[in-house]
Formats: structure tokens, C-alpha cells, sequence
């Protein structure tokens, strides 16, 4: 089967040549699954023109193998930075990229100590972040499927909704059901917030039971075949006051802006700006405490952001979430949020669950 693996190296060595460093470390499992399949999470790749070597400890070279194709895999010997700098030492490059955000302080001191004092440290921050801010088809079809699962799940939820149900319940129920579906697991702690709690953004459940006349927060997503969704529906359970529908209603009109204004080419901090302008027409926008969206992926939160003041610009293959809400201490809180993909020509979105307000 022909793997994307070996082309998204010969893309990072033109960064490399570009860039004056001999080789690339890497450090994160989403950055390395990227580059070679391999699906374990410990261990370093070294990506140079001579060849990309994966480093890891006994539990996983046998994966490696299995997993990876053109890849030269190393049983690390004693901790896994004495032996990356030892390798890197005789590995005969001097200037060795990496990713400051992604070493501790800690884990460079080792290198530098193992590799000796000839090599240049070279910061390389969001190199492979870069590349894979731009899906191929193969990607977005993958996180279709994942999006699609996502709403049927959410769906399935807002049916387990009545009162005296608690939190934790739901959520055992959603994370169950993600499994059962076909899901290696859920994309982040599943968010299940009732009442008052709905006004906490990231609120983890709790035992809380739900009541009449509350609102209801499910945020959830799932991993499928290695990429994440992340979707968010707001239900009011009873016929929701006046005050609720206008607050859904301005989110509501601030999402469907957002998505409006997602294409090829708009700086992502206009994308943010579509969506606070319309909750600033409700005065709502006080209440509006986090970002429109973030980019989604391999992980759940990734490049780009789509935030205030943002001069990125979209590009096809970029997968975006956009999640405008308000939230009221003591009242609640109000979220809707879908995944969308940016195609050269259009934009779709990929997430596929009713957005009007549910009462139930
Ligand atoms: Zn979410
Ligand atoms: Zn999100």
C-alpha cells in the first residue's frame, strides 16, 4: 500500500536545505506519526539527508519495524537523550533543529552533555506543525468520517438527557459509545456540564444531576483512524426563558458568520472578528471569554489558531473548528461549535448534527 509517509520527508528536507540545519529532532508521537506511521509514544526521529532514524526503548522497536518503512530503527541503550546525543554525535551534522516547545530545559541540558560541544543548537519551532496544517484529501476524508461520528454521538446523548441523569453518567455513556462505534478513544475529557457549570468553559464532569429548566453543554470528539473531531451542542431542558433564546440566537448568528467568513486566503484573525462582531450587535460579546476556533488534526488542538488578531492566512487543507459562546456565572453558559474544512474553491463542513436549540 503506498503510505504518505516517505513524501511528507522529502517535504520536510526542503525545509531543511532552506533552512541551514543538517538534521531535524523530533520529539512528539503526533510529529513522528506523521512522518513514519510509527503509532508508540516514546522515543525521538531524527529526520536528516542521510536518512531518518527512529530511537526508542525495547517495548516498542518491534512496532517500529512493523509500522515504519525506510526508517532505520535504534534500541535506545541508557536514558533516551544520552542515547539521542550520543547518536547524534557521531552522526557527523552540526546543526541540529529542534523545537524549543517541545524539549524541556531539562531534556536539552542531557543532549547537549551526551552530543558534546560541537553541535549548534538550532531553535525550529512548528516545522512539521506546519506541514501538517494543510490536509491532503485522504486527511480531510478521514476527518469527515471522524466529524460524522462526532455528531451522531452527540446525538445520541442529548437522547440520554432527563432529569435526575448525572453528568458522569453521560459521559460514560458518550465515551462508551465512542468505542463501540469504532473510535480509539475520545479526542479530550469529555466536557458534560449541566446549570450553572455550563457557564465553565472546560468544565470536567462531576455527580452533578440534571435538573429542569437547565442548560446542557456536551462537548465531545472522537479519535478515528488517528484524527480527532470536536463538536459542541447546547440543549435547555424545559421551554428555555426569553433571555436564553436571544443568547442562543446571537451564538447562533455569530457561528453561522464565522463559518461564512472561513475560505482560502481570510486571515484567521478576520474569521475571530466575524464572530465577535455579532455578539458586540447583542452586547453579548463581554461574554464571549476564549477564541473562535482552533486548527484539529492528528491532535485536537493544533495550527491555526483562529484568534484575535491572527495574521495567518487560510490555506486549502486546513481543518479549523469554529466555536463561538457566551457564558454568565450563575446562569449557564451557550456553545455551538462544528469542524470545517477549507477547500481551494469552497468551504464544507464536515461536522453534520442539527444547530437550531433543542429544548427537551
Ligand atoms: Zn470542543
Ligand atoms: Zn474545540
Amino acid at each position: 500500500m503506498k503510505t504518505p509517509f516517505r513524501h511528507r520527508r522529502r517535504m520536510l528536507l526542503s525545509y531543511l536545505a532552506e533552512s541551514k540545519v543538517h538534521c531535524l529532532l523530533i520529539t512528539s508521537p503526533a510529529n513522528w506519526f506523521y512522518l513514519t506511521g510509527f503509532t508508540g509514544d516514546a522515543g525521538a526521529l531524527v529526520v536528516s539527508r542521510k536518512g531518518t532514524t527512529l530511537i526508542t526503548d525495547g517495548r516498542f522497536t518491534v512496532q517500529g519495524h512493523e509500522e515504519t518503512s525506510g526508517v532505520r530503527i535504534l534500541q535506545q541503550k541508557e536514558s533516551l537523550f544520552e542515547s539521542l546525543g550520543q547518536f547524534l554525535r557521531d552522526s557527523q551534522s552540526n546543526r541540529v533543529g529542534f523545537d524549543p516547545s517541545q524539549l524541556t530545559v531539562g531534556q536539552l541540558a542531557s543532549l547537549r552533555r551526551a552530543a558534546g560541544r560541537r553541535l549548534k543548537w538550532v531553535p525550529a519551532p512548528g516545522v512539521v506543525e506546519a506541514l501538517r496544517m494543510r490536509k491532503d484529501a485522504l486527511e480531510v476524508a478521514q476527518m469527515r468520517k471522524a466529524a460524522i461520528l462526532a455528531g451522531e454521538i452527540v446525538q445520541f446523548a442529548i437522547g440520554l438527557l432527563r432529569p435526575g441523569i448525572r453528568e458522569s453518567e453521560v459521559a460514560g455513556e458518550i465515551e462508551y459509545q465512542m468505542r463501540k462505534r469504532g473510535a480509539s478513544g475520545p479526542a479530550f475529557e469529555t466536557i458534560v456540564a449541566f446549570g450553572e457549570r455550563a457557564a465553565l468553559p472546560h468544565a470536567r464532569p462531576t455527580g452533578k444531576r440534571l435538573r429542569k429548566n437547565e442548560l446542557v453543554v456536551l462537548d465531545l470528539g472522537v479519535i478515528l483512524g488517528h484524527y480527532c473531531s470536536d463538536i459542541t451542542r447546547t440543549v435547555f431542558v424545559g421551554q428555555a426563558p426569553k433571555r436564553i433564546r436571544t443568547w442562543y440566537k446571537a451564538v447562533l448568528e455569530a457561528q453561522t458568520a464565522a463559518i461564512a467568513a472561513v475560505k482560502s486566503g481570510v486571515a484567521c484573525g478576520d474569521v475571530d472578528a466575524a464572530a465577535r462582531r455579532i455578539l458586540a450587535g447583542y452586547r453579548l460579546d463581554h461574554l464571549f471569554v476564549h477564541s473562535t476556533g482552533h486548527g484539529l488534526g492528528l491532535e485536537v488542538h493544533e495550527a491555526p489558531r483562529i484568534a484575535r488578531g491572527q495574521t495567518r492566512r487560510l490555506e486549502p487543507g486546513n481543518v479549523v473548528t469554529i466555536e463561538p459562546g457566551v457564558y454568565s456565572e450563575g446562569i449557564g453558559g451557550i456553545r455551538i461549535e462544528d469542524d470545517v474544512a477549507v477547500h481551494a474553491d469552497r468551504t464544507e463542513v464536515l461536522t453534520r448534527a442539527p444547530r437550531d436549540l433543542i429544548e427537551i
